[in-house]
């Protein structure tokens, strides 16, 4: 925290605070013990305020999602004009409307080869749900109904929902919830570190003895984020996408890119798939796609799903699918991007946080520090994440504490200034952890 405060916000602070932990169940939080939340009141940029007029550099985005920053009077300029427009219809059915068709052309043309189709959701884990759901139903129109299992990876994070939920590898997650859906089978870790030099040999060879465990006539499709997000910020071994990427393609299973994280300039193009050269069968995006400042999603659906799924009735929806405000907020956001040459620049930023960072591995605490673009990720041998992100934010800096990893993923908007003060803070944050 960099500024103290005045009595009368301290008094609006201190309000807000007690009705919050009245009312309120956050996620990622022990019910019935409510801690005193930060009650953020504005942002611009890179930089946040709370109701005790504290100042903080975000050093995440909040979850990831926002590449343009905060605060952005053109983007809530394009909301109130399209709410008093047409605030919102369905577009079940035959309904559409002219801000959802524009972005799907729009994300159409930024997507890698293959992509031909959009289906709109409001969010990461109903993106997800929507493509197990598309693999599954496209298999079983195809006359192979025993394409249902899902392969998933161990450290992968798919949402919150029935099936994202149950691909989803993070054994904390899962723990109290189930049963959950049957159908999910496991491969490990997509991790150099653990793994050693020939990662990408390991990875390949186990990824085909499952399928013939298995049978490929069984799997419906393969699901892995581009760069592990909760999971720690893991980019992959070299090479690994394109090899996943044959071994899937010649067994006809369904290559599902969860780009949830990932899409949208972090890696300094609009998809990490591009960034990897692949091209899946369907990428699942939110977050970035409209830097948050509206939920909004969407499943980018390729000609292979599309061949097979042709002429099937897809039963499948939620209500604000296509929301005609969410969808001129996400077109004007990622113009914003395009205008502000954001992607060139997030890639400066992440590079300054990244070689900033790095002097950090010479500490014993430490593991590893790594990312691509502006995710990046500092794993701890031992030693205590939690206290890192509490005392970054001490000092005015957030930063997430993702298991045994302190994850960042700045605005590609923020200033060299603030990355620099971010690698003080963790740097001093990490000694201390030691
Ligand atoms: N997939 C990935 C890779 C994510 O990081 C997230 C959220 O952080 C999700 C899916 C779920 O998205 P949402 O929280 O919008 O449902």
């Amino acid at each position: 925290m960099t500024t103290s405060t005045t009595s009368p916000s301290h008094t609006r602070d201190e309000e807000l605070s007690d009705l919050d932990t009245k009312s309120i169940i956050h996620p990622h939080t022990v019910i019935g013990s409510p801690t005193k939340p930060v009650v953020f009141v504005k942002g611009d940029g890179a930089r946040l305020w709370d109701a005790a007029g504290n100042e903080y550099i975000d050093g995440t985005c909040g979850l990831w999602q926002c590449p343009v920053g905060h605060g952005r009077q053109e983007l809530a300029d394009v909301a109130a004009n399209q709410m008093a427009t047409l605030e919102f219809y369905s577009s079940f059915g035959d309904y559409s409307n002219e801000p959802s068709i524009r972005l799907a052309d729009k994300l159409l043309d930024l997507a890698p080869a293959g992509i031909e189709k959009v289906f709109f959701t409001n969010g990461g884990s109903e993106g997800n749900e929507t493509a197990v759901k598309l693999a599954r139903l496209a298999y079983h129109h195809a006359g192979q109904p025993d394409r249902t299992v899902i392969l998933a990876r161990t450290g992968g994070y798919h949402g919150m929902g029935g099936a994202s939920l149950a691909a989803t590898g993070i054994d904390r997650l899962r723990e109290g919830y189930g049963p959950l859906i049957p159908g999910i089978e496991w491969l490990s870790k997509p991790h150099a570190l653990p793994l050693g030099d020939d990662a990408t040999d390991v990875l390949i060879a186990e990824l085909e003895q499952r399928i013939a465990e298995i049978g490929a006539h069984r799997i419906a499709a393969f699901i892995g984020e581009p760069i592990l997000g909760v999971g720690g910020m893991v980019p992959p071994p070299a090479g690994y996408w394109p090899r996943v990427q044959e071994v899937l393609r010649r067994n006809d299973i369904l290559f599902i890119a969860d780009e949830i994280v990932t899409a949208f300039g972090r890696t300094g193009e609009w998809f990490a798939s591009t960034y990897y050269g692949v091209e899946p069968d369907m990428i699942v995006t939110a977050k970035g796609i409209s830097s948050g400042y509206l939920p909004m999603g969407a499943v980018l659906i390729g000609r292979r799903v599309l061949d097979l799924a042709d002429g099937a009735l897809f039963l499948h929806g939620f209500t604000y699918n296509g929301h005609p405000v969410a969808s001129a907020v996400a077109l004007a956001n990622i113009d914003i991007i395009e205008r502000e040459n954001l992607m060139a620049r997030g890639l400066e930023v992440g590079r300054r946080l990244l070689d900033g960072l790095k002097p950090l591995e010479d500490l014993p605490i430490v593991a590893e520090v790594r990312g691509v673009g502006t995710l990046i990720g500092i794993e701890f041998a031992t030693g205590d994440t939690a206290s890192v992100q509490a005392g970054a934010r001490e000092h005015g800096v957030i930063v997430r504490a993702s298991g045994n990893t302190i994850v960042m993923s700045p605005p590609l908007v923020i200033s060299e200034s603030d990355i620099d003060r971010i690698v003080a803070v963790v740097t001093d944050q990490v000694k201390a952890a030691g």
